[in-house]
C-alpha cells in the first residue's frame, strides 16, 4: 500500500494554491494525499466553491476517491487512480476562477494518454487569479517552450458576481517536459496593451489603454501596440455582468513573454486600472528580469517535473513561489536552489526529475 502524504495547508502562503498543487501532484504521481488546515491563513478558511471545483476536476480526470469534499471543509483525503483522458465539461460555479481550476488540471493533463478538450464555465477575470488571457498569452507560451502545447479560447467572459464565462481548452500531452531557461533579458522587442471591456461605455477601455500607453512611452521609450475587445450588452458573447481589465504583454528579443495585469472595479478610476498594470510592468523591465512574479510560481511544478536543469529569474520572489517550492520538494526528490528574498528580485534553479508519462 502506498503511504498517504500529509500536507499542512497552512504552510507558507497558506492559501488555495497549496491545495491545488498538492492535488495535482498526488494525481500525477499516484500518491494519496491528506491536506489539512486548508487555506488556514485566509480570512475565510477551508474549501470555497472554487477550490472544491478544482479538486473535483482533478478527481474526475484520475478517477480519484475524495473524502471531505464540502464547502468550508478544512481537510481532504485524495486517493488517485489512473489518469484517464476524457473530455470534460465543468462548471466552476458563479464567478469562480476558471484559470485557477486549470492551474490544478494542467500539470495532470500534460501527461495524459491523449489530447483532451475541456469546456469550463465560471469567472475568466478575477481578483488575485490569473486573467484567462494571461494563461493563454504567457503561461501557455512558456509551457510550449517546454514542449507542452495548450490552446485556450474565450467564448464569453465571466465577471463577478454571476460569472457565466465560457472557456474552451485543449491540451496536447508530452512524453517528457523539456527544461526551461528564463534568465536573460536581451532587451524588449515589443509591448502590447490589451484592454477588454464588456457592457461598459467605450471610453472606459480607451482611458485604461491611454493611461498605460502614455506611461510606457515616457518611461520605457517604447511605442506600445494597443488592442481592444469592447463588447456592448447587445453582442451575443457579452458577459452577464459588466467588467473590464488590462493585460500588458512584453516580448523580449529572444521571444520570451511576460505580463502584468489589472482589473477594473466599480468606483476605481479607469486611469488607475491602467497605471496599476503599468507600474508593475515597468518595475520588472527596470530590474531586467525576464519572468514576471506570477509566472515564477506557476512554473515551479513544471520545472520540477522537467527532464534537465531549469532556471528562472524574476523581478520579485513571492511567498507563493517559495511555498510551492517547499510543497513540490515534499512530493518529488528535487532541491530548488533559490536566490533572493520575498519582495525582491531573485530566482531559482532546479534539476527536474524527468517525469515520464
Ligand atoms: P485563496 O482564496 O486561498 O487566496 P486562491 O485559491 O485564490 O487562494 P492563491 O493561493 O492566492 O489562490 O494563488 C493565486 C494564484 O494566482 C497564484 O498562482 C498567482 O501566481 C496567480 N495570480 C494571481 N494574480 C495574478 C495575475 N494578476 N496574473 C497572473 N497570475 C496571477
Amino acid at each position: 500500500m502506498v503511504e498517504t502524504l500529509e500536507i499542512d495547508g497552512s504552510m507558507g502562503e497558506g492559501g488555495g494554491q497549496v491545495l491545488r498543487t498538492a492535488v495535482a501532484l498526488s494525481a500525477l504521481l499516484k500518491k494519496p494525499v491528506k491536506v489539512f488546515n486548508i487555506r488556514a491563513k485566509r480570512s475565510n478558511p477551508g474549501l470555497r466553491p472554487q477550490h472544491l471545483a478544482a479538486v473535483k476536476a482533478v478527481a474526475s480526470l484520475t478517477g480519484a476517491r475524495v473524502e471531505g469534499l464540502s464547502v468550508g471543509s478544512s481537510q481532504i483525503l485524495f486517493f488517485p487512480d489512473e489518469v484517464k483522458a476524457s473530455d470534460i465539461e465543468l462548471d466552476v460555479g458563479t464567478a469562480g476562477s476558471i484559470s485557477l481550476v486549470l492551474q490544478a488540471m494542467m500539470p495532470v493533463l500534460a501527461f495524459s494518454k491523449r489530447e483532451v478538450v475541456l469546456v469550463l464555465k465560471g469567472g475568466t477575470d478575477n481578483p488575485r487569479a490569473p486573467p484567462i488571457d494571461y494563461v493563454r498569452e504567457v503561461l501557455a507560451k512558456n509551457l510550449s517552450r517546454m514542449g507542452y502545447f495548450v490552446d485556450v479560447s474565450v467564448e464569453r467572459r465571466g465577471f463577478y458576481p454571476r460569472g457565466g464565462g465560457i472557456v474552451r481548452f485543449k491540451s496536447k500531452p508530452v512524453e517528457r517536459l523539456k527544461p526551461l531557461l528564463i534568465t536573460d533579458f536581451p532587451g524588449l522587442k515589443s509591448v502590447k496593451i490589451f484592454v477588454y471591456s464588456s457592457r461598459l461605455p467605450r471610453h472606459v477601455a480607451e482611458r485604461i489603454a491611454g493611461s498605460a500607453a502614455s506611461q510606457i512611452r515616457s518611461r520605457l521609450k517604447v511605442e506600445p501596440a494597443i488592442e481592444y475587445e469592447v463588447l456592448s450588452g447587445e453582442e451575443r458573447n457579452a458577459s452577464l455582468d459588466p467588467g473590464c481589465g488590462i493585460l500588458i504583454i512584453g516580448t523580449l528579443e529572444d521571444d520570451m513573454v511576460f505580463a502584468s495585469s489589472a482589473l477594473g472595479e466599480r468606483g476605481k478610476p479607469s486611469e488607475k486600472v491602467g497605471s496599476e498594470a503599468v507600474s508593475e510592468f515597468i518595475r520588472q523591465v527596470e530590474h531586467r528580469a525576464p519572468a514576471d512574479r506570477n509566472l515564477a510560481d506557476q512554473l515551479v511544478v513544471y520545472t520540477a517535473l522537467a527532464d534537465g536543469v531549469s532556471e528562472l529569474r524574476t523581478h520579485e520572489v513571492t511567498l507563493h513561489t517559495l511555498t510551492t517550492i517547499r510543497l513540490v520538494e515534499l512530493f518529488l526528490p528535487v532541491r530548488f536552489e533559490v536566490y533572493g528574498e520575498v519582495g525582491f528580485p531573485g530566482g531559482y534553479r532546479v534539476s527536474g526529475v524527468g517525469f515520464k508519462r
